[in-house]
């Protein structure tokens, strides 16, 4: 199970200030099947609930401050300190990733409203703790769950969550040898998300200026983060589908040839989702032994009952 920590009302807590949740369905039943949840509340550890509710208040020194919606009072100060006592909880957890309620004055990822000391509406930002989130994790898999109900966001989030979990996997007992191995089992997701930084990654494997392992894990580690943080899109996609045809073109007689690649064409045209292609794709590398092929985590990036790639919308 992956340990991901989550804003306490989406996993269906009575903690708003209300007493009410914000149960989330996809986050509980669908990514609770392969996930360990650990669960953080800011605000309910600070104030408890029901409690009045609260909004972030730019100052005219430009400063945030958390102000009690009921009373004016300021409590920036208490809310800072849960905030960074429930950030320690969860970094002491192991985490490999974060979901977080958008819209909270104290989860919300750049969609918390501002306000200015006379009520007007000043845009939005992070919210208090996502904001110490976003300076404490840096390439780390982080999400609100508003921006998951996009099918090209939820894909994108969950294979980084996965991908990041199996480096950390492998980095318990990571030697070179492997690392050649798990660079090459990455090929096609890399591609898919960055060519240029794959071709980096193969750069630092390729160790030309001798090295020391852990030199080469540590650079190796901060560009694979930063790789599968960025988001697919079809036009990538397409040339990864591209290149997977051309380990088994020569099997394929000009009909298997012209279906595939139609199917591709289908997939960019939005006609089809990605997994019609791919399913074609892993047939005859299945039935041709394309061992290379079959050992790509594009073909299984994270469990196939999650289905993201079966629609449509998961392509942008
Ligand atoms: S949004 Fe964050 S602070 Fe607000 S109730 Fe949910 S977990 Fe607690």
């Amino acid at each position: 199970m992956i340990k991901v920590a989550v804003s306490a009302c989406l996993l269906g807590d009575k903690v708003r200030f209300d007493k009410g949740h914000k149960r989330d369905s996809f986050v509980v039943e669908e990514l609770g099947k392969y996930a360990e949840f650990v669960s953080f509340c800011p605000e309910n550890i600070a104030f408890s609930s029901p409690r009045p509710s609260i909004r972030m208040v730019r100052t005219e020194d430009n400063s945030l401050r958390i102000i009690s919606n009921k009373t004016a009072e300021d409590l920036t100060q208490v809310l800072d300190e849960h905030a960074r006592a429930e950030l320690q909880k969860i970094k002491s957890q192991n985490i490999r990733g974060l979901i977080l309620k958008s819209k909270s004055p104290t989860c919300g990822l750049m969609s918390s409203k501002v306000y200015l000391e006379n009520g007007f509406a000043d845009g939005k930002d992070d919210g208090v703790f996502a904001s110490m989130c976003r300076a404490e994790f840096g390439y780390f898999p982080m999400e609100e769950e508003g921006r998951l109900c996009d099918a090209w966001l939820r894909e994108n989030f969950v294979m980084q969550l996965f991908a990041y979990d199996d480096f950390e996997e492998f980095k318990e007992d990571a030697k070179m040898g492997k690392l050649v191995e798990f660079h090459k089992s990455y090929k096609f997701l890399l591609q898919s998300k960055d060519e240029k930084t794959y071709r980096e990654l193969g750069q630092i494997v390729g160790n030309h200026e001798q090295k020391s392992f852990d030199e080469i894990l540590l650079e190796y580690e901060a560009l694979f983060k930063m790789a599968i943080s960025q988001k697919s899109s079809v036009s990538k996609t397409r040339n990864v589908l591209e290149h997977m045809s051309g380990f088994i073109k020569n099997f394929l007689d000009s009909s298997e040839k012209q279906m595939l690649h139609a199917q591709i064409d289908d997939y960019v045209a939005k006609i089809v989702p990605l997994v019609v292609p791919l399913s074609t794709l892993r047939l005859y590398a299945t039935k041709y032994k394309v061992s290379y092929l079959l050992e790509q985590k594009f073909l299984d990036p994270y469990p196939k009952e999650l289905a993201l790639r079966s629609e449509i919308k998961s392509t942008k």
